[in-house]
């Protein structure tokens, strides 16, 4: 058996388009959804993510301003720039990339994001509202995959989900949404004990872990869905022998690198029913999310 491929990339795509006669008429009436993004240092990985995100604001005709700081910047500069945001009236969505340097109080600065500006959803009044079952921002890469699945007819009430990786950003919303739309969830972690037995419970699996192809064929039920959050990059050929198939591998010997999920995509897409690849399954559903959630924030005003 060879697993369904769960296209990211076209879902992601019709989603974004779903969103264009909105965004047209909120930009019609004078309301163009705007996104707001903050951007510290020089991290590559974080200045390609800002990029990808911006290009989907423009490609939908939405507003966008990245404001970049050094790597250097203090807790009250990055501060400063979010408040500017949250005063802007054009400004609907408001992004801080991260991670941030660690001299920056993180926890502070997405506190003082505006909870009506808080697409990425990490806002504590935004968390409190998603454990409540009342919903408003909600992260976008857990939010995203949700409807990945509904587009892909993949039920989830009474289904058992198995979530590996605790983070705010991923893993704890993930497991909620899953719970919110009825499936029965176990939430894994570093410390869980014999992972490959619980996940292999799992009707629904999602890895959110950063590990490399952690997840095998035995931690995956026959005819499971496989939903890969991690982006990790590959750098050795033995890496690569191990995690690419064959095709990639000679991509890899070209360039020298490749990204890969936490799933083990040549093992696992044998056993599983459906799968998200790696490129072009996670990622562009969380961006297509963000795009979903700065127009809902612009036709909320
Ligand atoms: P994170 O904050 O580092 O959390 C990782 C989680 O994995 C932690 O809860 C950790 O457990 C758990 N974990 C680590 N090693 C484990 C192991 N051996 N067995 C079981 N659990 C283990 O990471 P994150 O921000 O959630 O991101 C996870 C991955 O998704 C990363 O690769 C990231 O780049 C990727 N990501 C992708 C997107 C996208 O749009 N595609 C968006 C966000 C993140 P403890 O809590 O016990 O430490």
């Amino acid at each position: 058996m060879s697993a369904q491929l769960l296209d990211g990339t076209a879902i992601g795509r019709a989603m974004r388009e779903d969103l264009r006669p909105q965004a047209a008429a909120l930009a019609a009436r004078g309301r163009r959804p705007g996104l707001g993004v903050l951007l510290v240092g020089d991290d590559p990985a974080s200045a390609v993510y800002v990029r990808s995100k911006t290009q989907a604001c423009e490609e939908l005709g939405l507003h966008h301003e990245t404001t970049l700081l050094p790597a250097t910047a203090t807790t009250a500069e990055v501060l400063a720039v979010v408040e500017r945001y949250n005063a802007q009236d054009e400004i609907h969505g408001v992004l801080v990339q991260t991670p941030l340097p660690a001299q920056v109080d993180s926890e502070r600065v997405l506190r003082s994001v505006d909870p009506a500006k808080d697409v990425d959803g990490f806002h504590p009044e935004n968390v409190g509202l998603l454990v409540q079952k009342r919903p408003r921002f909600v992260a976008c890469t857990p939010a995203g995959i949700m409807e990945m699945l509904r587009r892909s007819g993949i039920a989830v009430a009474g289904k058992r989900a198995v979530v590996i990786g605790r983070s705010d950003i991923v893993g704890k919303p993930m497991a909620l949404l899953l719970l919110h739309a009825d499936a029965t969830v176990t939430m894994c972690h570093s410390r869980t004990r014999d992972l490959a037995a619980v996940a292999r419970e799992a009707d629904i699996l999602v890895a959110a872990i950063g590990r490399a192809g952690l997840v095998r064929a035995e931690h995956v039920k026959p005819g499971a869905v496989v939903v890969d959050v991690g982006m990790n990059r590959v750098t050795t050929a033995e890496e690569a022998r191990d995690l690419l198939e064959p095709a990639r591998q000679e991509v890899f010997a070209r360039k020298g690198t490749a990204l890969v999920g936490d799933v083990h995509f040549p093992s696992v897409r044998a056993v599983a029913s459906a799968i998200t690849p790696v490129p072009g399954g996670v990622g562009p559903l969380t961006i297509a999310q963000l795009m979903a959630n700065t127009v809902a924030a612009a036709s909320a005003r």
